[in-house]
């Protein structure tokens, strides 16, 4: 079945009646081209497990089952429940979990596949995701620890730009920090608007999220981090002497010690910092806190 063609969605939608939902991000996608760089991007083998977000009608969740070992695939609309059945029905290797992935143990889900053993390679997690819940998606998996080689997925552009913005741009924030902190991050492709049906309002990024096996800077304390990530970007035309303040009860004499400590200027404002720099305040902090 081409589940990327128009006239196959049309039909789908007319004998099953089913509507597409604005609320739920559905915006499924029409080109097959595109299907085939987040599958191939993935890097998803023969021996892999793939666990998609949001399967719509199952378009990406047919090419994954033909290039991994196993698929497990969590859509949150009932309606789509029985649609997936039938246009999934030819593959022997794809669950269809009928869940909220936000309130999912995906790692439980991983642990009894692999008990099950459904799949001897590595994970690989892939999506076109509901654009309503990016950031908690993103955010869930990779402070959960879930235990994937990479995080293959499509997302609005302007998010992809803040994922992957280097210090000194304006689109670097507390989420660029955070992302290249677990993860490689590397763009596979840009998608036009106007492949998808219903077309949203912007185009799209595949972003490839390769979760590293070590970080990339030694910390005292992971939260303390976060922590002055969050804070110095709170208030980000702020300078790190102001923005810092406050940040786990700090006062402005402890911030003026800390920067001293790290060897950064207080003038100068978070969106110009690097990981390591922010990595130097928090440890800088938590040695204060532990002196
Ligand atoms: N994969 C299909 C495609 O590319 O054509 C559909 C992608 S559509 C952008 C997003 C999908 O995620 C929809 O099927 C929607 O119902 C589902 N979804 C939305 N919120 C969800 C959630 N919290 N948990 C699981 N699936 C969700």
């Amino acid at each position: 079945m081409n589940l990327h063609e128009r006239s196959t969605i049309e039909a789908i939608k007319a004998r099953h009646n089913f509507k597409l939902s604005k609320s739920l991000g559905q915006n499924f996608i029409t080109d097959y081209g595109v299907i085939e760089d987040i599958v191939s991007g993935s890097g998803a083998g023969p021996d892999d497990l793939v666990i998609e977000i949001g399967p719509g009608i199952g378009v990406l969740t047919d090419a994954a089952a033909d290039a991994a070992a196993r698929v497990i695939a969590i859509e949150i609309d009932d309606k789509l429940i029985p649609i997936l059945n039938e246009t999934l029905a030819h593959h022997d290797n794809v669950r269809i979990i009928h869940a909220d992935v936000l309130k999912t143990d995906i790692s439980a889900v991983i642990a009894e596949e692999r008990a099950a053993g459904t799949f001897s390679g590595s994970v690989k997690i892939m999506g076109n995701l509901p654009y309503y819940i990016t950031t908690p998606i993103i955010m869930g998996l990779l402070e959960k620890g879930v235990e994937a080689e990479s995080i293959t997925i499509m997302m609005q552009k302007e998010v992809a730009d803040r994922i992957k913005a280097a210090p000194g741009s304006k689109a670097y924030g507390a989420l660029s920090v955070a992302v290249q902190y677990y993860c490689d991050v590397e763009q596979v492709c840009l998608v036009s608007k106007e492949v998808f049906l219903p077309r949203p309002k912007v185009d799209s990024s595949v972003l490839k999220l390769t979760l590293r096996e070590n970080k990339p800077v030694e910390l005292l304390d992971e939260q303390a981090f976060f922590e002055c990530v969050r804070g110095g970007f709170g208030q980000r035309r702020k300078t790190l002497s102001n923005s810092l303040t406050g940040v786990r009860g700090l006062s402005r004499e402890q911030v003026k010690d800390v920067l001293a400590k790290a060897g950064i200027d207080g003038v100068r404002r978070a969106e110009t910092l690097t990981i390591d720099e922010f990595a130097a305040i928090a440890n800088a902090v938590s040695e204060q806190e532990t002196n």
